[in-house]
């Protein structure tokens, strides 16, 4: 499986939020990845900053590249400088890498990958947590997930 590192913490704290995996009207993979790992967290997983195994299957796939917009990013007011999704993605999966100490391209069990996070959760919601995100619900909830995948 190749995954964005934050897609993967995304899983972990929504699972822990109690979210339901469901199909999304975008077509994205998020419910069969979240469904893989946490059914086989020895599922080898290669990180990458780049289109997933999630996008592949998304409306927003284009060419390789993501084209949605993180409007959420605009000044207010200002909806014409909308933010690319995929530029942010990018940003924020390579300072998660650096954080975890891990490097693009690394292959590992989905478990072990969570070895690691939990090795890292001193100050991980300042680089994980989404714009307009509550940073520690977004840590409470990451928690939570870790704890239920581990028991
Ligand atoms: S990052 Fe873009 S292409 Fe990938 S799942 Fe999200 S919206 Fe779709």
């Amino acid at each position: 499986m190749r995954a964005r590192p934050h897609h993967l913490i995304d899983i972990i704290s929504q699972y822990g939020a109690g979210v339901q995996f469901r199909p999304h009207p975008c077509g994205h993979a998020v419910h069969l990845v979240a469904e893989q790992v946490i059914t086989d967290p020895e599922t080898t997983v290669e990180f990458v900053v780049d289109a997933d195994d999630i996008c592949e299957p998304c409306i927003h796939l284009v060419d390789g590249r993501c084209d949605d917009v993180l409007s959420q990013l605009d000044p207010p007011g200002d909806r014409k400088r909308s933010h690319s999704k995929q530029d942010y993605n990018d940003d924020l999966d390579r300072r998660l890498l650096a954080f975890l100490g891990m490097d693009e391209g690394q292959a590992m069990p989905f478990r072990e990958y969570l070895r690691i996070i939990r090795e890292h959760l001193e100050g991980i919601e300042a680089v994980c947590t989404h714009p307009g995100e509550d940073p520690s619900r977004r840590r409470a909830n990451l928690m939570r997930g870790l704890a239920k995948l581990e028991a």
